[in-house]
C-alpha cells in the first residue's frame, strides 16, 4: 500500500465551506473541507430524505463562511481500507465525504 500523504495536493480548499444542492428534491447539504484535496462537482443526494437525484456543487461560493456544516470532506488515513473506484479517487488526491459527528 502506498503512502497516501505523498499523493496529497498542497493546497485545495481546506477549511472552506461549500453547499451542494440537489437537482431533484432541492435539498441541500453544507460541507467543509477538513483536509486539502479534490472534491467532486456532483455527488449523490445526501439531503435528509435522500432521493435518487444528484447534488451540484456551489463551487465554494458561500457568502457566510460561518454557516454550520453537516458533512465534511476528509482524507482517509492509509489504515483505512479502500477499494476500487474509491481508492482510485483518493490516490488522485480526492477527498471522501462523511457526516460531521455532533
Ligand atoms: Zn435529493
Amino acid at each position: 500500500m502506498e503512502d497516501l500523504k505523498r499523493t496529497a495536493p498542497p493546497e485545495g480548499f481546506k477549511g472552506k465551506k461549500n453547499i451542494y444542492v440537489c437537482e431533484k428534491c432541492r435539498g441541500h447539504v453544507v460541507t467543509v473541507d477538513v483536509d486539502a484535496g479534490v472534491t467532486p462537482f456532483m455527488i449523490a443526494c445526501e439531503a435528509v430524505e435522500k432521493c435518487s437525484g444528484m447534488m451540484k456543487s456551489s463551487m465554494y461560493r458561500v457568502f457566510d463562511q460561518d454557516i454550520g456544516a453537516s458533512h465534511e470532506w476528509y482524507r482517509p488515513s492509509i489504515a483505512t481500507s479502500l477499494s476500487g473506484a474509491t481508492l482510485d479517487h483518493v490516490m488522485k488526491g480526492g477527498l471522501l465525504l462523511r457526516r460531521v459527528k455532533k
